[in-house]
Order: structure tokens, then sequence, then C-alpha cells
């Protein structure tokens, strides 16, 4: 047992509020707005006027389908029991001119990030981002016409009106852009995709070789009522071994998150100068990333070694600032604990912002991102980013030295080197230090 954490304490359970959800990012929905109500044939009545004139009202219009973007949804998950949506339709017109009642529309709550469809067509109906947007997705029928609007100077007494329109049916598809409100980071094989895959239904890949995450996985969790979006963020690291450039989802994902899950591989041979490395790549993605609030986590805590280093690692991570917590995520130790203080941080974090615009994107050949320079003692990197992440490593430890050099290919940083002429033996100076380039080809 690692130190502080209860035995037995059963992860998925209703009692404890936390319910692992299927992760719907895609839903089918059919609607059908409101008939117009149908317009009436009447004549006047009245004492002494044996004919009266034609008074039949106009049908009211039929309901309108509308979505509507609300705060309050983070999934598609209402959509499981409820999928089709029929509007009211429209009131029958009276005598007396008497115009039927337009029905109310039918509004639809929709997360924000929301893409709907024509699901037959698969025409692009509406990219719902903001809260409070609002799309008609299906028109309700017109009311027909009641008698009074068709008498003419040659017919005095009309026995047509009109029937109301039929309202506007249609197959939707939604699916959701997920947005993720934390962002699990952490050196390859700490655990991530192992974490995600436990307290959600996500189904990430789970090796235990690093470099396995390419892309963010995402998964749901119901904490108490609050749906929250979990995001497994591969490293720039995992994703550069495999030759993927850090996408645009990537950087979506975790530019936008309040909260980083920093996780530790309890089994590393040295956790915090993992820690470091992490911290030091996020800065250089971007800076704002490194100061997200984080909760240090140190997972495999079923392992004597990881429990071993437990202490040192909590006094190093209360300094930085972080919450600091053990888990097992293979045994669930802890994991509950986790996510009942992921949810206490999120209450007092600002609510995210769900900007329109595209996140800037980090170019790994950003012309501002560096730039070599050369100078009489070897090749000098300049770039504000590449200088923080090489302060933040721990060069006594060969782990952190090697995920730098990786950073480094990432970034293009190597290829830059190796443009500019850098050989065997060269020196690279980055920031304060000096390394000596080393040919790998
Ligand atoms: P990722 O690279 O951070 O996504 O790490 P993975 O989730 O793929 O896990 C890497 C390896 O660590 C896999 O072999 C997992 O089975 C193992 N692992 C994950 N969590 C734990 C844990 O709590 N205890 C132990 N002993 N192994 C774990
Ligand atoms: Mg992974």
């Amino acid at each position: 047992m690692a130190p502080g954490l209860a035995r037995g304490s059963l992860l998925i359970t209703d009692g404890q509020g936390i319910l692992r959800t299927m992760f719907l990012d895609e839903v089918r929905i059919y609607v059908k707005a409101g008939d117009g109500g149908d317009g009436m044939v009447s004549f006047r009545r009245e004492k002494y006027i044996p004919f009266g004139g034609p008074d039949g009202g106009d049908g009211g219009n039929g309901a309108d389908i509308v979505l509507v973007v609300s705060p309050r949804l983070n999934t598609l998950q209402t959509f499981e029991r409820v999928r089709r949506f029929i509007g009211h339709n429209g009131g029958r017109g009276g005598s007396a001119k008497k115009t039927g009642a337009t029905a109310d529309p039918l509004l639809i709550d929709v997360p924000p990030g929301t893409v709907v469809r024509d699901a037959d067509s698969g025409e692009l109906l509406a990219d719902l981002t903001e809260v409070g947007q609002r799309v008609v997705v299906a028109q309700g029928g017109r009311g027909g016409r009641g008698n009074f609007h068709f008498r003419s100077s040659t017919n005095q007494a009309p026995r047509i009106g009109e029937k109301g329109a039929p309202g506007e049916e249609r197959n939707l598809a939604l699916e959701l852009k997920l947005i993720a409100d934390i962002g699990i980071v952490g050196v390859p094989n700490a655990g991530k995709s192992t974490l995600l895959s436990v307290i959600s239904a996500a189904r990430p890949k789970i090796a235990p070789y690093p470099f396995t995450t390419l892309t963010p996985n995402l998964g749901v969790v119901l904490i108490g009522d609050s749906e929250v979006v979990f995001a497994d963020i591969p490293g720039l690291v995992e994703g550069a071994h495999a030759g993927v450039g850090l996408g645009h989802s990537f950087l979506r994902h975790i530019q936008r998150t309040r909260l980083l899950i920093h996780l530790l591989d309890g089994a590393s041979a040295n956790p915090l100068a993992d820690f470091a490395q992490i911290n030091s790549e996020l800065a250089l993605f971007d800076p704002d990333l490194a100061n997200k609030p984080q909760i240090v986590v140190l997972n495999k805590a079923d392992i004597p070694e990881a429990r071993a280093q437990s202490s040192r690692i909590e006094r190093a991570a209360r300094k930085h600032g972080h919450e600091f917590m053990v888990i097992s995520a293979i045994t669930r130790d802890g994991v509950s604990e986790l996510l009942y203080a992921v949810l206490e941080a999120l209450k007092s974090l600002p609510e995210p912002e769900r900007p329109n615009e595209e996140v800037p994107v980090f170019r790994p050949a950003d012309e501002e991102a560096f730039e070599i320079v050369r100078e009489n003692a070897g090749y000098r990197v300049v770039g504000a980013r590449i200088e923080r992440a090489a302060a933040m490593t721990y060069w006594e430890y060969d782990e952190a030295v090697m995920r730098f050099q990786r950073i480094l290919d990432a970034v293009g940083v190597t290829d830059a080197l190796r443009r500019a002429g850098c050989g065997e033996g060269d020196t690279v100076l980055i920031g304060d230090y000096e390394l000596e380039w080393i040919d790998r080809w």
C-alpha cells in the first residue's frame, strides 16, 4: 500500500457519484418541425345580415426546431435516449378572423463544439461554438390562410381556405468537437493512457513502450453531476518520435484545458527530472501552458520503488506550489480521490474560454521559434523558448538529455543545425549550455 491511499476505494460506483460514461461523439437525430395550422372557412353571422362576409382566420405557424448551445452540456450524452424531436403544430384559424396560435419553437440543447450536418445529404448546416448560439434546423410550416383572404370582387363568399404547410423534417448528424477540461501530461510510459481508460470509457492504446499515443484521446467522466472531459495528451517527444507533426488538435486541446494532471512514472529512474522535462516541453510549446495549474500525480504506487520516492517528490511538488497525489492507475488506488481533487480544483478555476477563432498553432519551423547563429565557439541556437527549455533540463540525467535531444528534433533545430553546416565534434550553444554535436546518422 502506498502511503495515504485508502484501501478498497471503489472508483466506479453510483454511490460515489462517479460514473463511467459512454463517449458519444456523434449522434443521429430526427427532427420534424410543427405543421402550420389550417386556415378557417367561415362567414360572419350577425343579426339582420343574412349573408355575412368571409371571416375565416389564418392558421398559426408550426414550431421551428432550434438547436441552442448550452453551457451546461459537454457531451452529446443527452441524445442517448431521445433521438426524435417533433415540434407542435400551429393552431387552426378561427372565425371572426382569429389567427391560430403560433407554436413555440422546440429548443434542443447541444454542447459547445457541436457540428451539425444533414445526415442524408452530408451538407454542413452549422458549427456551433458560442454559448447561446442557435440555429433553426427545421422550419415550422406556415399557417394556412383563412377564407377572409380569398375574397375578391367576383367572389364575395369564398369557400376556400388553405391548409397549413407541413413542417420540415430532417435527419441530422451531430458531431462533437470535444474540448478537454483536463489534460493528462507526462513522459512516455507514465501511464497517461491507462489512467484515461480507467476513469472513462475511452479505449486508448496502452503499451509497455513509449510513443503509443499520437493524438489526444478524450474521455468523459461524470463526477457528481459534472461532465468533465479528460485528454490524454502525447508529449512533443512522443509525437516527434513517430515523425508525426504536432497537429492542430493537439494544441487546441492542450491550450484550452483548465488544469493539467502531471503524471509521473513511479517506475522511472528519476521522476523529478521527468517532471522538469515535461514542464520544459510545455514552456517551449507555449509559455501559457507552463503556467497552467497542475496536480502532480505519482503513478504506479503498486511498485515499491515508486512508493519509496513518494515523499521526496511530494516535497518538490509542493515547493512548486502544486497539489500532490499518489495513485496506481492499474489497481485504481487513489484514483477516485484524484477525480474529486480535480473537481474541487475546477470549481476554483475560471470558466474555459471557447473562442470562435482558431487557436494559433506553434509550427516547428516558425521563424521566431529559433535561429541558428554562427559564433566563434560554435553554433548558437537563439530563441526564447528553446533557451527556456534548455534551462529547465536536468543535464545530469541521460534520460532528460535524450529527451531534450528529441525535442530539438521535433521542433526542427537538429535539421537547421545540420543545414547550417554543424557536424561531428562541433559545439552547439543554447543559452548557458554548451553541447557537443555527435552525428547519429
Ligand atoms: P503513456 O505512455 O503515458 O500513455 O503510458 P501507458 O498508459 O501506455 O502505460 C505505459 C505502461 O505502464 C503500460 O505497460 C502500463 O500497463 C503501465 N502502467 C500504467 N499504470 C500503471 C500502474 O499504476 N502500475 C504499474 N505497475 N504499471 C502501470
Ligand atoms: Mg499513451
